[in-house]
């Protein structure tokens, strides 16, 4: 019949190794949380690229529309120009050729100038889109990840759950609480060895009294110094010494 201690040391096997497997699937989950929000936020960026990039398209066909209807005018009106006779119609037709000559040259000076952002635009449109294509790749690959490692730690876990429960059926409620309670807030380890005279969970020397009621491990001492359980093993100590 194990004594207490051993069982919560044999518990604590379980748990570690439960505590491993949780983490791994918890860290995946965080990792494609984390890719989900940057491919959201990628697709919002890339969507408002898109819409700028649309309504300066639009500013550049209207503007190419004004200025090829500003052109044919000119030309139409260079053309009637060799037919007028009369100097006051000549007079006001060249006015009118230089006001269609002022029209198309600020036009002309705009279409540049939406050019040159269409073609910036395009570029950072183009980076944007790339950037999105690689976060979801990045996000699809480890939500596979993730769907593997389930598959793979659920049946293990189930197990070892199984394991669990048939173990904390020998050990005494109020120091299984004080275990569990001891594991959770020192980092997954709360049984440890003495090898030595030295607790292996904080390497403070155990006074010598205790270390021989540890010894005889027939009830749970806990570490003066780290307030862990201390197991002690014959067959270590031997191996050690
Ligand atoms: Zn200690």
């Amino acid at each position: 019949m194990p004594t207490q201690i051993e069982v919560l040391a044999t518990l604590q096997v379980v748990d570690q190794s439960l505590r491993a497997k949780t983490l791994e699937v918890t860290e995946g989950e965080r990792r494609v949380a984390a890719l989900e929000e940057a491919v959201r936020a990628q697709t919002v960026g890339a969507n408002a690229a898109r819409e700028e990039l649309g309504g300066l398209v639009a500013k550049q066909r209207d503007l190419e529309a004004r200025l090829g209807a500003a052109e044919a005018k000119a030309r139409d009106r260079r053309m009637r120009i060799t037919r007028i006779r009369s100097d006051k119609e000549l007079g006001l037709a060249r006015r009118e050729l230089e006001l269609l000559k002022e029209e198309t040259g600020v036009l002309e000076t705009e279409l540049v100038a939406v050019l040159e952002l269409v073609e910036a635009l395009s570029t950072k449109q183009r980076d944007v889109e790339a950037r999105l294509a690689e976060l979801t790749a990045e996000r699809d690959t480890e939500a596979a990840a993730l769907r593997e490692t389930v598959a793979r730690l659920a049946v293990e876990i189930e197990r070892e759950r199984a394991a669990r429960t048939e173990l904390v059926q020998n050990v005494d409620g109020d120091l299984r609480r004080k275990y569990e309670m001891i594991f959770s807030r020192r980092g997954g380890l709360a049984v440890v060895e003495v090898r030595e005279g030295i607790c292996q969970g904080c390497r403070m020397r155990v006074p010598p009294q205790l270390f021989n009621e540890i010894q005889r491990n027939a009830q749970v001492i806990i570490c003066p110094s780290c307030q862990r359980m201390l197991y002690w093993r014959a067959e270590a100590e031997e191996a050690n010494g």
